[in-house]
């Protein structure tokens, strides 16, 4: 009786986090161990298919393996890209993502690599993360607020995304905030991503966040100070968009915010507790 070989390669699943400034893809196997983690530029300046055709590559690279190394099999991607993502799982975000705005990119990968692939924007699909895994594993309401390019927000009910009626995630970046903040590529004054996403963070240090993060953590007080106004802005409007009083918000640092995310979370909390619900 002859039987089938054993595949030799390993199963993983590829998520990909496709950000308005970098695009991270992490290989993990079935037990949730990461095999491979590539960061690269989003591109900017390519038409859909070609961009596509780069991400492909990358993804099909990172699975590739030094020789007498067990090779990896990909059996699904998941993508969370920034900005809205209509019905049918387009990316309509001409303005943080134009490579990529209009394509089909779902079916293109799966077609270039041959496994299923699906897509969501990534607020919500860190929400769902943290909701299966993480910080709010089991919770019967989930919020998530992610600090990026833009600022971007997921809410789950029951572990389901809360859409609006088109479809689409809630876009509580856009929300106005009573702080001065640069115009807004969505046409509106004081938007909350212009004050407190992780650009405006890089706005208010001169690009030196990691330096001056170092100043603040050894003591520095106008570094504090600047920290500090900032996780304000971060927690005034997260704090807004809770409907009654709940526990204080879990953190998760990571991205390119990750080093430096101790110096603002703890105005971030207390941002958060200073809003008072409309509806107690
Ligand atoms: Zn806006």
């Amino acid at each position: 009786m002859t039987g089938t070989a054993p595949d030799p390669n390993l199963e993983v699943s590829v998520g990909v986090d496709l950000g308005g400034t970098d695009t991270r893809v992490v290989a993990l196997d079935l037990d949730g161990t990461v095999r491979r983690d590539t960061t690269l530029p989003t591109p900017h300046d390519l038409p859909p298919s070609q961009a596509v055709a780069v991400l492909a590559d990358v993804i099909a690279d990172s699975l590739r393996s030094p020789p007498g190394h067990p090779g990896l099999r990909v059996v699904g991607v998941g993508i969370g890209a920034s900005g809205p993502i209509d019905p049918h799982g387009v990316i309509r975000n001409p303005d943080t993502l134009p490579a990529f705005s209009g394509a089909p990119l779902t079916h293109l990968v799966a077609e270039q690599l041959g496994v299923p692939c699906v897509i969501d924007n990534d607020a919500v699909t860190a929400a769902i993360g943290e909701h299966r895994h993480g910080a709010g594993r089991g919770s019967a309401a989930l919020l998530t607020v992610t600090l990026g390019t833009g600022i971007g927000v997921g809410l789950l009910l029951a572990g389901a995304p809360v859409r609006a009626a088109d479809g689409s995630h809630p876009e509580a970046g856009h929300l106005t905030i009573g702080e001065p903040a640069p115009a807004c590529y969505c046409g509106l004054l004081h938007c909350w991503e212009q004050a407190a996403s992780r650009t405006a963070l890089e706005r208010l240090t001169s690009g030196q966040t990691t330096d001056i993060a170092a100043r603040a953590q050894a003591g520095d007080t106008s570094s504090q100070d600047l920290f500090r106004r900032y996780g304000a802005l971060v927690g005034e409007l997260a704090g807004r968009l809770r409907p009654k009083r709940q526990r204080s918000p879990g953190t998760r640092r990571g991205g390119g915010t990750g080093t430096v995310g101790a110096r603002y979370v703890k105005a971030c909390v207390t941002g958060w507790w200073l809003r008072r619900p409309a509806v107690p």
